[in-house]
Parts: C-alpha cells; structure tokens; sequence
C-alpha cells in the first residue's frame, strides 16, 4: 500500500521503501531525513541490521559511520551532539546537533518519532516519545536544549511526528490514565472511554495529541506542526509495530542529518 498523504511522500527506491515529510523536502539544500519502512530492520539486537544501516545511508547520501545513535531506554533525555563520537549513547532517547554530517538515528516499533528543525540557526533534533518519554515530556526537553544551547526562538521551528501507535490502536488501562492524569491538566481531552474486558475497563489513548499540545505550550507555531497521521498497527504491513507482533517486532529508523 502507498502510503503518501498531504504531509507524506512514499517512496520506493532500489528496492527500499521509506518515508519522507514534504515539509522538510522543502529544505533539501539542507538536510536529509527518511523513516525507513519493512522489510528494513533497524533493532541493536539483530545482526542483520548493520548492513542496513549502510543500504539506507547510501540511498540518502549520508556516510554510516558516522550515525549517532542508542540503546534508547524511554527516557526523557536529550542528548546535544557537538562533534562526531564513537561514545555508546544508553538511556538517551533525543539528539540535537548543529553540525552537519551527523545523522541522527532513533528507532520504533509503536512509540512517537519527532523530528525538530530550525530553518534559521539550522539546528536538528531527533526524538524518540515512547509512552514514558511523553509523560516525562521529552519533546519539550529537546526544544528547551535547542533553545539553551543555539537560542533557537520555538516560533523558527518546524515539528514532523512520524508514524506510531494511534488513538484507533492505544488500548491502556487506568493505571495508565492515573499517571498520565498526575502530570498533565484536562487529561480527559486525550482518551476515549472503551470496552470493559476481563472486568478491565480498557481507555484508548491519543499520545499525538498530548505531544503536540505539549510543543504548543513551549512555543512552537500550530501551523509548524506536521503530522503524518499514519498508525503504525492498522500499517504493520509496511512497518514494525509492537503491539501487532510483540516480541518479534524489528524496529524501523527514523533519521535526520544537516548536510
Ligand atoms: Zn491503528
């Protein structure tokens, strides 16, 4: 299935398929982005994935070895990438950079892809929200770093949310919708009430629409927010998804490089 829409473009090349925002092909000159899809895996514990790192890095005109990545953790922090570094990242799920020629990689099966970018200071980030980093507010630590670090004004920055579990597919329990409900106001604007199975009452969850609120709050335009509006489990035909396959979930690539 193609799955290009108004923010989206499918593509098929080489025998590879992925993703690309038409905003941020708008600044081609610039940067170059893709969110890989199947058969492509991308998981740290599967040895094929390295020649796949160097497959898609070659269509994209980008050099493999000098990725950036984690073993990401669901945590809420952001990592500010200076210069090229061979250092293991863990319990890092975002990177921002200035520096051109680094690509940044985060890796999915279900959680939200966040690519950042200010078109004035030319400065990226890359973050992975999984359901934990979105309560911890991740994407607001990552605008918060770019604005510390190259006083980036929110207001220049353009937000791309990659594909990941929606609101159709994110079945939760109360326990979810407790914690979610200690942290942030008006929680009830991001569930729906669903079906009541083995005496559980079950709430589907729309973490897009927390994040984006959540980018409004720091600063970031509305009208910057580009969404891609593609679930990851109603597609796992194109994509890994978590809750589609469990355990035997690969993980697709998102990733982002100032050239
Ligand atoms: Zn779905």
């Amino acid at each position: 299935m193609n799955l290009s829409n108004k923010n989206i473009i499918h593509i098929k090349e080489d025998g590879v398929e992925y993703l690309q925002f038409k905003e941020l092909l708008k600044y081609s000159d610039k940067i170059q982005h893709c969110y890989s899809l199947k058969p492509l895996e991308f998981s740290d514990k599967n040895p094929k994935s390295q020649p796949n790192y160097e497959k898609m890095c070659d269509i994209l005109g980008m050099d493999y070895t000098k990725i950036i990545k984690s073993t990401q953790k669901h945590t809420s922090i952001v990592k500010d990438i200076k210069e090229f570094t061979k250092e293991k990242f863990e319990y890092v799920d975002g990177f921002i950079t200035g520096a051109k020629d680094i690509p940044l990689v985060t890796k999915y099966a279900d959680c939200t892809p966040i690519i950042l970018y200010d078109k004035n200071k030319n400065i990226i980030g890359n973050v992975h929200s999984g359901w934990r980093g979105t309560l911890k507010r991740i994407s607001q630590n990552a605008v918060e770093l770019m604005m510390k670090n190259y006083d980036v004004n929110p207001k220049d920055i353009i937000v791309c949310i990659g594909p990941c579990i929606k609101q159709c597919h994110f079945q939760v329990e109360e326990d979810f919708i407790y914690q979610f409900r200690k942290e942030f106001k008006n929680i009830e604007k991001y569930y729906k009430i669903g079906e009541i199975l083995d005496g559980k009452q079950k709430f589907y969850f729309d973490t897009t629409s927390l994040i984006i609120d959540n980018l409004i709050e720091i600063g970031i335009k509305s009208e910057n927010i580009y969404d891609s509006g593609i679930c990851s489990v109603c597609n796992k035909d194109n994509m890994f998804s978590y809750r589609a396959e469990k355990e035997k979930a690969d993980r697709n690539m998102n990733i982002i490089m100032l050239k």
